[in-house]
């Protein structure tokens, strides 16, 4: 599970550099002597493009450094992996795309030619020829006559079905659709099912695979494309060495033998050779028992996250996409934050939940704050800020989990921001006050608090199955506002001062009022005219919050304001908030529990899918004056190993490179290793 930017989007980004106070008791990397670094390196269309720095990277010793490049090479010799899953088309559009810019002789200027590297830049960002954020189909806004001028000056072909799922915006508009009206499996042009599979046929398909009361419930799904056979029976695509991805995985393959050579400690190294075997076999109890050493592998300074991991990809969160992430761990911040892991049952015994959902013994979350050092594949550009692993409910019940706080990533989005939206969306200069002294703290609480204490709080009643099955579409909406609510909860409580978390209260009220803000205004910026809300997150922001305003109308807890046209919501009583979003938690929870599907999708559509198109008109149109593109993503440092004449790495240096499409380029030619059509 993962926490994405944009919780606290306007928030931290706001704060000047260096907003971190050290009288909180947060120690955020130092980054005093790095104000001459680049972070932004490019916008185009909606997208800005930052760098990040990996601060300790000197400080690593050899075996690390080599620990992590071999990781890292691994990670991204799947890098076409994801792009194959997002839509079948992606590698060949890629590819002819990557041949044009490398190729074309003709004139690389005007108009059509500035629209065109506009639709690539695109593409690259986002794996695939569908937004990454909206799931919407990217549409090309130079003619098809012109793009297959460029082809064949380039030496490059596509063929007429291609051409047309680029062009035709009828055909495959949405990778993920979660229209409750549609069938999501047939609505979503995402390559995890083969095109005549309806959402029927898949749950079928699994309900005979899954026992019930089975306490160690395998990932049924996670790793495979489902696929009609010969006999028109249903069939699973695993990928594989030798299977499905199976270049790609042969080559991940290769390196993780390399790190499994220097690997920092037995645990380590036996986690890895569990990952190996995974990939080679594709056995679903490998990937438990991978996940099971994995967690168990906390002392190691070098961290991974790799494999087939996130599931909103796919409408019914059974898939998992393609995910790298080459993780350093910051020790100075992880010790800071220790204390709430240390305290997570605390946290599970005075939670509003109902008794029987709260969780007798909360086991092992390990939290820590992580600078990132590579990403691929699901992680990037784009990429998460926090992430808690593994999925599975019953190893996270039986073994713990992993949380990381990405603190780089969030350091880089904190120093690159640019206009403020605080001016134009806040009701009054109080807020505006509270948000410049605290939300930067407030935005680092809540991610903590939903990674430690959210996803790991609560239980699922004996006998009912696990959300995918029982919620369905609506499972991943739900837990991320599951986990949110309990940041909400907590981030109130002054058991977060008497801790020394944070210095006051002020720090909870400046994430409710950020909270708020971005839930039922800021956000809608991000959503195009005419449309609903598709995406889980945002979902679940705008079902808290807008859930909470509702409930809390009769006591003027939360006051919609309009002054000169413009809509504000004001929080005049927080304490009463507080409550409601913990009768909101203990209701998600239930639903979570008891897997009362209706009451799950009632919450999230009555709440969470719909806007208000004057509101949504109004905020676009207050958000013009934003010069900041709304979604960002990453250039990837670089990780360069030094050679004796021997061949032996006697170094690893990282370079930051600045150029966005060169990277792309490099990646295609470097790491690229699956067929056009897999
Ligand atoms: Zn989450």
């Amino acid at each position: 599970m993962r926490r994405s930017l944009f919780p606290i989007l306007t928030l931290p980004l706001l704060m000047a550099c260096g907003g971190h106070d050290d009288t909180t008791g947060t120690d955020m990397p130092d980054s005093t002597a790095t104000t001459e670094f680049q972070w932004e390196a490019e916008q185009f269309g909606d997208i800005r493009v930052l760098r990040y720095q990996v601060p300790g990277w000197d400080q690593l010793s050899l075996q690390q450094k080599q620990l992590s490049y071999y990781l890292n090479m691994a990670g991204l010799a799947g890098r076409d992996i994801m792009w194959d899953q997002n839509y079948r088309h992606n590698l060949v559009i890629r590819r002819a795309l990557e041949k044009i810019i490398k190729e074309y002789k003709g004139t690389r200027s005007g108009v059509d030619w500035d629209e065109f590297m506009l639709y690539a830049k695109s593409v690259f960002f986002s794996n695939g020829i569908h937004h990454h954020y909206s799931n919407d189909k990217h549409t090309p806004t130079f003619s098809q006559g012109y793009f297959e001028g460029l082809l064949k000056e380039s030496g490059a072909t596509l063929s007429p079905e291609v051409l047309t799922a680029m062009f035709d915006p009828s055909v495959d508009a949405k990778k993920v659709s979660l229209d409750a009206d549609k069938d999501v499996v047939l609505a979503s042009a995402v390559n995890f099912y083969s095109d005549d599979i309806n959402e029927k046929e898949v749950e079928a398909f699994y309900a005979r695979m899954e026992k019930k009361d089975d306490p160690r419930p395998l990932s049924y799904g996670i790793n495979s494309k489902l696929v009609r056979g010969a006999d028109g029976q249903l069939m699973e695509q695993v990928y594989k060495v030798g299977g499905m991805y199976g270049a790609a995985l042969e080559e991940s393959v290769k390196w993780l033998e390399k790190a499994v050579g220097v690997a920092e400690n037995p645990q380590q190294k036996a986690a890895l050779e569990l990952l190996i075997q995974y990939y080679r076999t594709g056995d679903l109890k490998t990937w438990d028992d991978f996940n099971v050493a994995w967690v168990k592998d906390t002392t190691n300074t070098v961290d991974y996250i790799l494999g087939f991991v996130e599931v909103y990809n796919d409408p019914l969160g059974k898939r998992g996409s393609y995910e790298a992430c080459v993780e350093v761990n910051d020790p100075i911040a992880s010790k800071n934050m220790h204390v709430i892991m240390e305290n997570a049952q605390w946290f599970e015994d005075n939670s509003p939940l109902l008794p029987q959902h709260k969780k007798e013994k909360v086991v092992g979350i390990t939290y820590r704050f992580i600078n990132t050092a590579g990403e691929a594949g699901d992680a990037a550009p784009s990429t998460p800020i926090g992430v808690n692993l593994p999925n599975a409910d019953w190893i996270r019940k039986d073994h713990g989990s992993k949380s990381v706080s990405l603190g780089n990533i969030s350091d880089a989005y904190d120093k690159s921001s640019g206009t403020s939206t605080l001016e134009l969306f806040c009701h009054d200069q109080e807020e505006i006050d509270r948000a410049k002294a605290h939300a930067s703290l407030a935005g680092i609480l809540h991610t903590a608090l939903h990674e430690v204490v959210g996803h790991a709080s609560g239980k699922i009643e004996p006998g009912i199955a696990g959300p995918d099955v029982t919620l369905k579409s609506y499972a991943s909406t739900l837990e991320e506002g599951r986990a949110d609510l309990v940041a909400l909860y907590y981030v109130l409580d002054p058991k977060l001062v008497e801790l020394g978390v944070m210095p006051n209260l002020e720090v909870g009220k400046s994430e409710y009022d950020g909270y708020i803000r971005n839930g039922l205004l800021v956000q809608l910026r991000r959503l195009k005219e005419g449309k609903n809300i598709e995406e889980a997150h945002m979902r679940n922001r705008q079902w808290v919050s807008a859930w909470a305003y509702e409930k809390g109308k009769a006591d003027s807890v939360i006051v919609k304001v309009v002054r000169d046209g413009n809509t504000y919501y004001d929080i005049r009583d927080y304490e009463k908030l507080r409550v409601l979003f913990g009768d909101l938690l203990r209701e998600v929870q239930r639903i979570k529990s008891q897997g009362d599907y209706e009451a799950g999708k009632a919450l999230v559509e009555n709440y969470g899918v719909k806007v208000d198109p004057a509101i949504h008109r109004e905020v676009l149109k207050r958000a013009e004056a934003i010069k900041t593109a709304p979604y960002a993503g990453f250039i990837q440092p670089e990780m360069v190993p030094v050679m004796d004449a021997d061949g032996k790495i006697t170094d690893v240096k990282l370079e930051y490179p600045m150029d966005f499409v060169k990277q792309m380029l490099m990646y295609g030619e470097k790491h690229s290793f699956l067929p056009d059509v897999n």
